[in-house]
């Protein structure tokens, strides 16, 4: 059997749909090719007949898709000759920030809110050596703060209004495509800025156009209930939510979000805290995938739409966990204090009993 080609990233594997030239050095930490994952437990329970795929984006190199939009946005920065970059994050793209400019030899700027962000994330932009201004003020603040400091200053913007980040993030669209040999009829996503379900829609757009499927997905974008301006259909003054990585009052994606939901014939929701809290330890328990909470809005959105009906039976869904549940430690162990943890002495009586009660 031949080996496998070396994977070295999806710029030098998607090279022809994004906006490089062949001699762009792409700058890669071996992002993509994320595992999509056929659910067996969940569609049982349902009692539906139902394919449900869960593309898991958390095994990305620093643990969630952030780092799709940021090898494009960082390749093209070093490209233009940038020595610096910035961005505000609820926590992931901070961290694909500061990995990325230390790959790449640039300083990376990170405007985080203060005491608003996962520990794994922190513990992350530290370790990768960013320059971390935790800000008394929320993401839309810190987001609206890096907007003013582009003219001001000679670093390169690199949220998702960066073009590029959106170029890099479709690309798990086409994965998805080629994987499955179509398009899924529904593509499940947790919205916060919405750019992520933008770019999605992006993907299949492109690969549709190029004759390489024949339909694209109805596109689904899921947020927490109390940081929800898509169900509100304004901003959020003050987003409130445990998903702290969706804790976005202000979508930077606000049009392209209303136009790809009209386009794709998909929806707008919302979950309880409670709801997607549910969702992430339901996934884990039943299917040995940990996901991070804001990524459990997908699947706990697309169960409840499947228990409605209004995901037919007869479906195939794809459910994107944007991010990796190591990410959040502290909320997983919080939502787990009744877990079957017990504590023995060391000897081997006592672990005979836990075991023979616990069968
Ligand atoms: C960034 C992020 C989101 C939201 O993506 P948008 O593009 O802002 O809608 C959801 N989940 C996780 C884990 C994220 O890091």
């Amino acid at each position: 059997m031949p080996f496998r080609e070396r994977y070295t990233g999806l710029i030098n594997r998607y090279r022809e749909y994004l906006p490089v030239s062949d001699s762009t050095p792409s700058v890669s930490l071996g992002e993509g090719d994320t595992p999509l994952i056929r659910l067996q437990n969940i569609p049982r329970l349902l009692g539906k007949d139902i394919d449900i795929y869960v593309k898991y984006e958390g095994l990305n190199p620093t643990g969630s898709f952030k780092d799709r939009g940021m090898t494009m946005a960082v390749t093209k920065a070093v490209e233009e000759g940038s020595t610096a970059i910035i961005c505000a994050s609820t926590g992931n793209t901070s961290a694909a920030a500061a990995a990325y400019a230390a790959r790449a030899g640039i300083t990376a700027f990170v405007l985080i809110p203060e005491g608003k962000i996962a520990m794994g994330k922190l513990a992350q932009a530290m370790m990768y050596g960013a320059v971390i201004m935790q800000i008394r003020g929320n993401f839309d603040a810190g987001m609206q703060l890096v907007k003013d400091i582009a003219g001001e200053a000679p670093v390169t913007i690199v949220n998702s209004v960066n073009p590029y980040r959106l170029q890099g993030q479709k690309t798990a669209a086409f994965e998805i495509v080629e994987e499955l040999n179509r398009a899924p009829d529904f593509h499940c996503l947790p919205v916060g800025n919405a750019g992520n379900i933008t770019a999605h829609w992006m993907g299949y757009s492109e690969y549709q156009r190029a004759g390489i499927v024949s339909s694209a997905p109805k596109m689904v974008g899921y947020q927490a209930a109390g940081s929800a301006p898509f169900l509100r259909g304004a901003p959020v003054e003050n987003p409130e939510t445990v998903a702290t990585a969706i804790r976005i009052g202000n979508p930077q994606s606000w049009d392209k979000a209303w136009a790809l939901q009209k386009e794709s014939g998909g929806w707008f929701d919302e979950l309880s805290d409670a709801e997607i809290l549910d969702a992430q330890k339901l996934l884990a328990e039943k299917e040995g995938v940990f996901c991070e909470p804001a990524s459990a809005a997908s699947i706990g959105g697309a169960m409840r739409d499947i228990r409605s009906g209004k995901i037919p039976e007869g479906s195939t869904i794809v459910c994107t966990l944007t991010g990796n549940g190591l990410k959040d430690p502290d909320t997983a162990i919080e939502q787990c204090q009744a877990a079957r943890m017990v504590t023995i002495d060391a000897e081997l009586n006592a672990v005979k009993q836990a075991i023979l009660s616990h069968m």
